[in-house]
């Protein structure tokens, strides 16, 4: 019996979230940060303000790729691991135990 397709809503939710809350500070403080250098006449604003945002998105890949490497199934609470998709491929993730196979949306390298 093939497995039964459905949508994964938590991790795509918890994914949009995460870019919702970084993205505007992550381009949020260098704008203030130019504002400020251009106020002041001075680069340091500037400077500082790209080194404070520029973990941001090393953190966020990590967190992504850990994210995304596993999930509970949204039905028993198993976690799944994926295996490994080829790139373009869809991710999902199979549960055995519900016969369901959750489709997070996202592209396995897609570079979203
Ligand atoms: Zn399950």
């Amino acid at each position: 019996m093939p497995p039964i397709r459905k949508r994964a809503t938590a991790i795509a939710q918890a994914h949009w979230k995460d870019l919702g809350l970084w993205m505007p500070i992550f381009l949020g403080v260098p704008v203030l940060g130019f504002g400020l250098g251009y106020w002041l006449d001075s680069l340091w604003p500037v400077v500082v303000s790209w080194v404070a945002v520029s973990p941001i998105p090393v953190f966020g890949l990590i967190r992504h790729y850990r994210r995304f490497a596993k999930m509970p199934c949204e039905d028993c609470g198993r976690i799944l691991e994926r295996g490994v998709p080829a790139d373009g491929a869809p991710i999902v993730f199979h549960c055995p135990d519900c016969n369901i196979e959750w489709d997070t949306g996202f592209i396995q390298g897609g570079g979203d």
